[in-house]
C-alpha cells in the first residue's frame, strides 16, 4: 500500500481528467447493440408450443394457461411466463422460439421491491 506522502503526486496526476464514473441513475452510458435485457413477449406470434420453456437452462420460463378470449389464444391453450429473478439473461429462449415471440431488450433496469414484480412486461403486437 503507498505511503500517504506517495500519493500526492498520483493525486495531482488525475485531478484535472474527466471523472471514470458517471451520475447514475441522472447520467446513463450507452448501452451495446446486442445487449441481452429484459424480454419482450409478442404473444401475437406465440404459438403455444413450450420450447422457450424446455430450452431455458435456469427453468425460469413455466407455461401458463392462456387466459385471453377464445380465438385470441395459443394454438395449445399455453403461453410462456419468465420469472426474470430466475433468469441469468442467456438469450437461448430467443434462439429455440421459432416464431420470433420472445426478444431481449437493452433494458438493464430491472431493481423491484419484491420477488413477484420480477415477472417479464407482456407486449401485444
Ligand atoms: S434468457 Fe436464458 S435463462 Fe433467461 S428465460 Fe431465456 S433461456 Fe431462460
Ligand atoms: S414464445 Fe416461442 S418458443 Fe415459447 S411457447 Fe411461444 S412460440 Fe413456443
Amino acid at each position: 500500500m503507498p505511503r500517504p506522502a506517495a500519493i500526492i503526486p498520483l493525486l495531482l496526476k488525475h485531478l484535472p481528467k474527466k471523472p471514470a464514473t458517471v451520475f447514475y441513475p441522472f447520467e446513463k452510458l450507452p448501452v451495446p447493440e446486442g445487449y441481452r435485457g429484459r424480454h419482450i413477449y409478442h404473444v401475437n406470434k406465440c404459438n403455444g408450443c413450450s420450447l422457450c420453456a424446455r430450452d431455458c437452462p435456469t427453468g425460469a420460463i413455466t407455461m401458463v394457461p392462456d387466459t385471453r378470449p377464445e380465438g385470441q389464444r395459443t394454438k395449445t391453450g399455453k403461453r410462456p411466463k419468465i420469472f426474470l429473478a430466475a433468469c441469468m439473461f442467456c438469450g437461448q429462449c430467443t434462439l429455440s422460439c421459432p416464431n420470433g415471440a420472445i426478444e431481449m431488450t437493452k433494458d438493464y433496469e430491472l431493481a423491484a421491491y419484491s420477488k413477484d414484480e420480477m415477472n417479464w412486461i407482456e407486449v401485444e403486437d
